[in-house]
């Protein structure tokens, strides 16, 4: 396996450059984009290329159009969008392969753009299709990933493209991201503070166990808080639980303490007879959970506990909401704790997609020190992975 290879590492003058991008971006029923931040994060990654007297082809997903054209998923509002960002004519190929697409890939000129229609229009994408993948490479003469949100997926223009190409490396998104999950993994700033939360502990389950490898603290909120208390002897009332994780909620606990690394639990609760935006609700003691309610988020005694375990951090990784913060009643917990996270002096990095909306609900996005772009990459690495897309630029 060779080493991982940056962008600012290859000579691009005069060459056709394909970029992976992930322009997956939000839209609206009308075809709208609603949040451009994909688009943006990519700039450097362009900019840098077009500087250098490179052209660019561009490609990318959106949505799910299930392995065919479907006009809802069509990325023209992307580039677009992108025209406009970078103040120049980006040109557009209504098909990622084909006679099209050759056509304006050989035409294009330094300095010039070329956005691809949508990969996920053929299901070879996602079947990491290897003719495919060579139609791909064939219209360029190097090769960029900076799709950090798709490289936990070995699809078509991740993976197999890497086969084809002579030349390839990350791009500069993807060097960010690599870099700052480096920073809090590998050497970081102790006390190394993780928080975690969302709705279930079986998709966190490996991410647990690769956490409590390496942090100082771990403080557990949102729905999957119940599991572990349960497994503590508490009664949750009809707070989100899973009986068959129990067991294992229980070894996580005794490894967590066998290890000394300090595991928090909520110690108080919001509680609402039902999960409703309208539901009357009330703060209890973690003891006193009523019978017939659900927790549905951490109380101000959970948030000063937690409080003073982020004043001290060095280091913060976070992902998970600590509520359902997604309705007004519910969302005390995590606004709260966004809240003490950067009013501490640590490093923080946050991560997955639900995670990244609170912080913005919170406009608090500029005072994070970095939110990762890729929700299911970023669980990836945190369960201690390798990436698809990263070790195929590694083997190019
Ligand atoms: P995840 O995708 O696992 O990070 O879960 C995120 C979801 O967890 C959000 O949509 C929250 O509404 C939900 N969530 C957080 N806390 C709770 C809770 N106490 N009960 C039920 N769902 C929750």
């Amino acid at each position: 396996m060779g080493r991982l290879k940056y962008i600012d590492e290859l000579d691009l003058k005069d060459k056709k450059v394909f970029v992976r991008v992930d322009y997956n971006c939000p839209m609206d029923s009308a075809g709208n984009i609603t949040n451009d931040f994909r688009i943006q994060e990519s700039l450097p990654t362009l900019n840098y290329v077009l500087e250098k007297g490179g052209a660019l082809i561009l490609a990318s997903h959106l949505g799910k159009p299930k392995g065919k054209p479907d006009k809802k998923y069509s990325l023209l509002p992307e580039a677009k969008r992108l025209s406009e960002l970078i103040r120049r004519e980006v040109l557009f190929a209504s098909d990622c392969i084909g006679q099209e697409a050759q056509e304006k890939a050989k035409a294009l000129k330094p300095g010039q753009v070329l956005m691809l229609e949508n990969l996920r229009f053929y299901q070879e994408e996602e079947k990491n299709d290897d003719a495919f993948a060579l139609k791909l490479a064939n219209l360029a003469d190097c090769y960029i990933n900076d799709a950090f949100g798709v490289s936990h997926r070995a699809h078509a223009s991740v993976d197999a493209i890497t086969r084809h190409v002579s030349a390839c490396a990350a791009g500069f998104l993807m060097k960010k991201e690599i870099t700052y999950f480096e920073k809090a993994m590998k050497a970081p700033a102790r006390p190394l503070v993780a928080i975690v939360g969302g709705a279930k502990v079986s998709g966190k389950l490996q991410v647990l166990e690769n956490l409590l490898k390496k942090v100082d603290s771990i403080l557990i909120g949102g729905g999957m808080a119940f599991t572990f208390l349960k497994a503590q002897g508490v009664e949750i009332g009809k707070s989100l639980v899973e009986d068959d994780l129990i067991p294992t909620a229980k070894r996580t606990l005794d490894f967590a303490r066998e290890k000394g690394i300090n595991i928090l639990l909520p110690i108080d609760c919001v509680v609402a007879d039902k999960m409703d935006a309208s539901a009357q609700t009330r703060t209890v003691d973690i003891n006193n959970i009523p019978k017939e309610y659900l927790g549905l988020d951490i109380g101000e005694k959970t948030v000063a506990l937690f409080g003073e375990t982020i004043k001290n951090a060095k280091t913060i990784i976070w992902n998970g909401p600590m509520g359902v913060f997604e309705m007004k009643p519910f969302s005390y917990g995590t606004l709260a704790i966004i809240d003490k996270i950067v009013k501490s002096h640590a490093i923080s990095i946050v991560g997955g997609g639900d995670t990244d909306t609170a912080v913005h609900q919170a406009g608090k996005e500029k005072e994070i020190t970095f939110i990762s772009t890729g929700g299911g990459a970023f669980l990836e690495l945190l369960e201690g992975k390798e990436l698809p897309g990263i070790k195929s630029l590694e083997r190019c």
